[in-house]
């Protein structure tokens, strides 16, 4: 359904040339739920960002595609890839805020989205918009209705987010840190939210997070970057119990175990590399206790290592 193809993304800023994103791969199939963890930078937004056409002006599309049924994404006009992520894309933000009006209420902010795609009078379309916030598990949908975002919790302003993004049921969901800004149990209950939408609606997800807890909750696939580029891909299950490429490990080390609440987490010594002065060889090399001397001249490419998953790592090239 959706194909990203070598994408390469480069922003210009006061500094210099950044290159945020180089030679993206991903695909995603109907009804598919795929993650994309990452620290803060490695480009999981950028590319969320790309498929919804929402890129900065200074940001420059250097290479590749997103082919969405048989279309180029990067090829259509304004117009066109607006009414895409109104009906056949829907987008789900940390901040649940930015996606609602704050002077219309519930209900009315329900109706208008409701009537912008399908033919109803108003009073269907209150009947609709009451069912969308009980498949959200909003307990008292009459009330809700009335109320205005601000006198929600963020835990129900995500949900009505998501009965919005569900009223119309897009092909895609793209949530970007959809859980971040809430408390764990309240997280965990959206979570399932969208797994429900997505089993009921065969809505596909594509889940960008930097939380690996999320994506073993909810993901059927997952896809780690660092530094702008795929280092690690597989089914999650695969992924999160035998991690291949060393940065996935560490990210694995770093995770709370829930049964021990107060060991110390290994933090993942050194910091992300300038991107506007990417490093030669591997780009987690600075940072990887296993590093060899080909690790610093030559970026191992992503390459099969079993099955669905690839890893780009040069301890694992002899595997495949
Ligand atoms: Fe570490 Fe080398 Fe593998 Fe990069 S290629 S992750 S530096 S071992
Ligand atoms: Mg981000």
């Amino acid at each position: 359904m959706l194909d990203i193809k070598n994408l390469s993304v480069e922003f210009n800023d006061l500094n210099g040339r950044v290159k945020a994103l180089t030679n993206i791969n991903i695909h995603i199939e109907q009804g598919e739920i795929v993650g994309i963890v990452g620290e803060s930078g490695s480009g999981k937004s950028v590319t969320a960002l790309s498929i919804l056409g929402l890129l900065d002006e200074n940001a420059h599309i250097s290479n590749g595609s997103i082919i969405y049924h048989d279309q180029n994404l990067l090829e259509m006009n304004v117009k066109d890839i607006q009414a895409l992520r109104g009906k056949k894309i829907g987008m789900v933000f940390q901040e649940p805020m930015t996606a609602l009006h704050p002077t219309m209420n519930i209900g009315q902010q329900l109706i208008e989205v409701i009537r912008q795609h399908k033919k109803v009078s108003k009073k269907e379309a209150y009947r609709l918009a009451i069912e969308a916030l009980k498949d959200v598990h909003i307990h008292h949908p009459e009330k809700v209705a009335k109320q205005y975002p601000f006198e929600l919790s963020g835990g129900m302003r995500q949900r009505v987010v998501i009965a919005l993004a569900m009223s119309n049921p897009p092909e895609l969901l793209i949530a970007d840190e959809p859980t971040t800004a809430l408390d764990v149990t309240i997280q965990s209950e959206i979570l399932n939210l969208m797994k429900e939408l997505n089993q009921k609606k065969s809505v596909s997800v594509l889940l960008i997070t930097h939380d690996l807890g999320v994506v073993s909750q909810l993901c059927d696939r997952t896809i780690v970057m660092y530094a702008g580029q795929i280092v690690e891909t597989g089914l999650t299950y695969d992924v999160l119990h035998f991690p291949k490429h060393p940065y996935t490990e560490a990210l694995l080390n770093s995770l709370p175990d829930l049964k021990q609440q107060d060991q110390l987490l290994e933090a993942i010594p050194g910091e992300v590399p300038d991107l506007r002065y990417p490093p030669m060889g591997c780009p987690f090399h600075s940072r990887c206790k296993q590093a060899m001397t080909i690790c610093r001249e030559h970026d191992p490419k992503l390459d099969i290592c079993e099955g669905n998953h690839y890893v780009a790592c040069w301890l694992r090239r002899d595997e495949a």
